[in-house]
């Protein structure tokens, strides 16, 4: 039999759980949480992402790294004097939005934060499933973002929030900027900022408190603090091979220079902050952001529907708020 060697939390006589190994740390559960809030709240600092008496509208899926984000997000809300308020999408995939949902909601519930759900169901008469059928796309994950990413901007606009947060980790970032790099779609690329200030009236300034967060930390923030998460893939998910790759890479590189991702981002943001809404228009539709004529929701609601729905999605919006929690 062989005897584990126990090693010492760097803070306290507790043995540690989680090694850190680009700050060279050894934690128990309780110093890890705390290393992770802070560095959360450190990224909020350092990029100037919240002020206070913001109110903050927080989009969450019920995945690890959403449900990691709200408890620290309501874990330093006073300190930092903030408003918090959840979006959550029902995009209507079966039993993954279902589960997603209700994760979303018991969380909020137990931790009484407000939130609104979008319901692309009951608001919109349409589901994700009969988007793809109707569009008979196979690039469903980028249909999925449009819709969201429109989704969250309407919300956030209608409620007049001060930004909108996304739980998007250093991993995430950091393997979309080179993807977006190796394919050349520059203007994608340089909106992986931690902060993008946005258009009074046409976008809502989007914040990533867990621009520095890597995605295994996540991972233990939700098993160390027992949180529920939908640990079920989205059906639709598929394998991108050039994401993959990029992902490995990365994480190799990490192995072999420990913190060389934060220390990319940090130099990253430096460099973009301020530059991507560079080029933005008005939608001649709906009225918000778009980077031509028409913006990509309104264009694939008239195509699959007949009629572009943005200003639809404003008006259910609207007549939500005066019903919602919030
Ligand atoms: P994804 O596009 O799935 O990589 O998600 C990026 C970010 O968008 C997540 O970190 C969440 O903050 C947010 N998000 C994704 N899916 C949803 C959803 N169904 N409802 C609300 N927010 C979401
Ligand atoms: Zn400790
Ligand atoms: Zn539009």
């Amino acid at each position: 039999m062989v005897n584990k060697v126990k090693v010492r939390c760097r803070y306290c006589e507790k043995d540690a759980v989680v090694r850190i190994p680009y700050a060279k740390l050894n934690l128990c559960s309780d110093h890890f949480n705390e290393f992770i809030v802070s560095k959360v709240r450190r990224s909020i600092e350092r990029y100037k992402m919240i002020n206070p008496k913001d109110k903050v509208l927080l989009a969450v899926s019920g995945g690890k790294d959403s449900i990691t984000l709200t408890h620290i997000m309501y874990k330093i809300l006073r300190e930092l004097d903030f408003k918090l308020i959840v979006l959550h999408i029902d995009l209507g995939i079966g039993e993954y939005s279902k589960k997603s949902r209700e994760i979303v909601e018991n969380l909020c519930k137990s931790l009484s934060i407000d939130y609104i759900v979008f319901d692309l169901k009951n608001d919109l008469s349409l589901t994700l499933p009969e988007f793809i059928q109707k569009l008979k796309t196979r690039r469903i994950c980028s249909l999925c973002g449009i819709i969201k990413r429109y989704i969250m901007n309407a919300v956030a606009l209608e409620l007049n929030v001060d930004s909108v947060a996304t739980a998007h980790h250093a991993d995430d970032v950091l393997t979309y900027i080179i993807k977006d790099f190796i394919l050349q779609d520059y203007e994608a690329m340089r909106k992986l900022v931690p902060i993008s200030i946005g258009v009074p009236g046409i976008v809502a300034k989007k914040i990533k408190p867990m621009y520095e967060v890597y995605e295994y930390e996540a991972a233990m923030y939700v098993v160390r603090n027992k949180l529920e998460f939908i640990d079920i893939e989205c059906p639709f998910k598929k394998v991108k091979s050039l994401e993959d790759s990029v992902r490995k890479f990365i994480e190799d590189l990490e192995k072999r220079s420990p913190g060389i991702k934060i220390s990319f981002l940090r130099k990253f943001a430096k460099m973009y902050i301020g530059r991507e809404v560079e080029g933005f228009r008005k939608c001649r539709v709906c009225g918000l952001a778009s980077s031509g004529d028409i913006c990509s929701f309104c264009r694939l609601t008239e195509k699959s529907f007949g009629k572009p729905l943005g200003s639809k999605v404003r008006e259910v919006i609207r007549e939500k708020i005066g019903k919602a929690v919030v």
